[in-house]
């Protein structure tokens, strides 16, 4: 039999280039390899839970199996790739070699963490995927002061989200302005004004110095000397794309894993989509640009070299407030 088209990573970027690839070929052996257990959902639901009434298990679409089924494909999940030798055209996976004729890296992008969260944090999470999602609601219940540091588009749609969840809300970032790398100064003023008459409690201007956990609180130190004590606190202070499997193999990485605009990486055969991948010079972290994506990858999989290209690609900010 031959070798299969390998997608490593079971994301919104990874299940968008399958999807798109069964639409033009229905019989060429496709593998999908993932870290996690492949339950298909859409990330950007991850910050309205609250505001849609929804529970973690409400916002799963389809579990691994089912995507399976649905296209056709054969799935290998809790399974991390550890390896890629691109002569050979072989993965290692947990001990086992996989064979294959081309390479999708859809490995998606990690969160930074603050310097001094110690990994054994029980207090303070960040959410970036639906396995954070579970734990995440799992912490808000029985809880009422929610603290959340960084003022960016995560960061600010979950003090929304969790203000109409009626948590107490601090909300931490560096700026005089909330989404002021995102939006004109004027709209951001708008938002920081909305977010304080929802309720939240702004500290703006300030950055965090420390992390204390105690028995039942954490306690969060502001360079102005300030102290905060909250139940739990969500760390939104960006993400980084996902660079170490393809740099360990060689491939050429910078911001993120690069790429041209047929999403060719620098080895044969080996592509790259979504949060991970640095088109044409540019890490976009959002969905449209992987659905564009996703359908140019799809023609030059099945043997028609396309280029992507972006339409206008407007970011809904979803801070109803
Ligand atoms: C809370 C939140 C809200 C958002 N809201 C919006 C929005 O409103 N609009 C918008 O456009 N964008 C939004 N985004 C961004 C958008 O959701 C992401 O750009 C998109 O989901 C990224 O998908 P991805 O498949 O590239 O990455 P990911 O979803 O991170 O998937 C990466 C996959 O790779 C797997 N993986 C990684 N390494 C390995 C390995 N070595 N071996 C095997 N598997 C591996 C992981 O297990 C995972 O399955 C939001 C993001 C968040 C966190």
């Amino acid at each position: 039999m031959a070798d299969p088209i390998v997608i490593i990573g079971s994301g919104m970027a990874g299940y968008a280039v399958a999807r798109e690839f069964r639409k033009l070929n229905s019989e060429a052996p496709l593998l999908m390899i993932t870290a996690d257990d492949g339950t298909s959902y859409s990330k950007p639901m991850l910050s309205t839970g609250f505001t849609k009434a929804k529970s973690a298990k409400e916002l799963e679409m389809a579990s691994a199996s089912d995507m399976s089924e649905q296209l056709n494909m054969s799935m290998r999940t809790h399974a991390i790739v550890q390896a890629i030798d691109t002569s050979a055209k072989t993965l290692s996976v947990d001990g086992s070699s996989v064979s294959y004729d081309k390479l999708v890296l859809a490995t998606g992008a990690e969160v930074n963490v603050l310097p001094f969260v110690a990994n054994t944090a029980e207090r303070v999470c960040s959410v970036n995927d639906m396995d954070d999602y579970r734990i995440f609601r799992e912490k808000c219940a029985g809880v009422k002061r929610i603290a959340i540091i960084g003022t960016g588009l995560i960061g600010c749609e979950y003090a929304n989200d969790l203000l109409n969840g009626d948590y107490d809300i601090d909300l931490i970032g560096p700026s005089s302005e909330v989404l002021d790398t995102l939006l004109p100064i004027e709209a951001s003023k708008c938002v920081t004004r909305a977010l304080r008459d929802a309720g939240a409690h702004l500290h703006l201007n300030q950055n965090v110095v420390a992390i204390e956990e105690t028995e039942s609180s954490v306690i969060i130190t502001l360079d102005s000397g300030e102290k905060i004590e909250a139940d739990l606190a969500v760390s939104a202070i960006g993400l980084k794309p996902n660079t170490r499997l393809a740099q360990e193999a060689g491939l050429e990485t910078n911001k993120g894993i690069v790429c041209d605009r047929s999403l060719m990486t620098s080895a044969k055969d080996v592509f790259t989509i979504g949060d991970c991948a640095e088109v044409d010079g540019h890490v976009l972290l959002y969905v449209l640009p992987l659905m564009a994506g996703a359908r140019a990858l799809a023609k030059t999989l099945n043997g028609t070299p396309t280029n992507l290209s972006y339409g206008v690609m407007p970011v809904m900010v979803k801070t109803p407030a």
